[in-house]
């Protein structure tokens, strides 16, 4: 997978591991620190919740940062909570598994992006439209896809909820 900065369109590769075990959508602290990705502070702590409630020893994060991602022709715009990893650089849970329910090949490992809402699309054509405006040195507003984003907004909120509730 290949994740992009959002302010200077740099593209990395990644290592992502697919966990249905997490909830949300996480990347490596120092893989963050190392390719100088912009933080966004979150306006409250949030508590890293396993899918089956339990706590995750990763504790609270505190930032996120914002990416587009690019695989096999899918595209997305991403926010991506971050936290110590350390066995891998990306892992997308059950919130991104289940949005975009990838077609898995267990015996092989690979994974394909076939049953994705239309929201995803195949975006390739607009990302090379869109480097070749910038190869001419022209502006264009990105179009973020919020779907994941959204979803993700709103389980924050629900998860907020909860912790005000004590
Ligand atoms: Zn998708």
């Amino acid at each position: 997978m290949e994740l992009e900065r959002v302010d200077n369109y740099k593209g990395i590769s990644v290592k992502v591991l697919l966990d249905s075990g997490a909830m949300g959508m996480f990347v490596d602290k120092k893989f963050v620190e190392k390719n100088s990705f912009k933080l966004e502070k979150l306006e409250r702590p949030v508590r890293i919740q396993n899918v089956d409630g339990t706590g995750n020893s990763g504790g609270l994060v505190t930032h996120k940062i914002e990416v587009n991602v690019y695989y096999q022709g899918h595209v997305e715009r991403m926010k991506l909570d971050v936290c110590n990893l350390g066995r891998a650089e990306v892992i997308l849970g059950m919130l991104w598994l289940a949005a975009h329910n990838p077609e898995m090949n267990w015996e092989t490992g690979e994974v394909k992006m076939t049953r994705c809402p239309a929201l995803c699309g195949k975006n390739r054509e607009k990302k090379e439209k869109r480097e070749l405006k910038k190869r001419r040195g022209e502006q264009e507003e990105e179009e973020a896809i919020r779907w994941a984003v959204d979803k993700k907004e709103d389980w924050e909120k629900e998860e907020e909820m909860e912790i005000d509730h004590k």
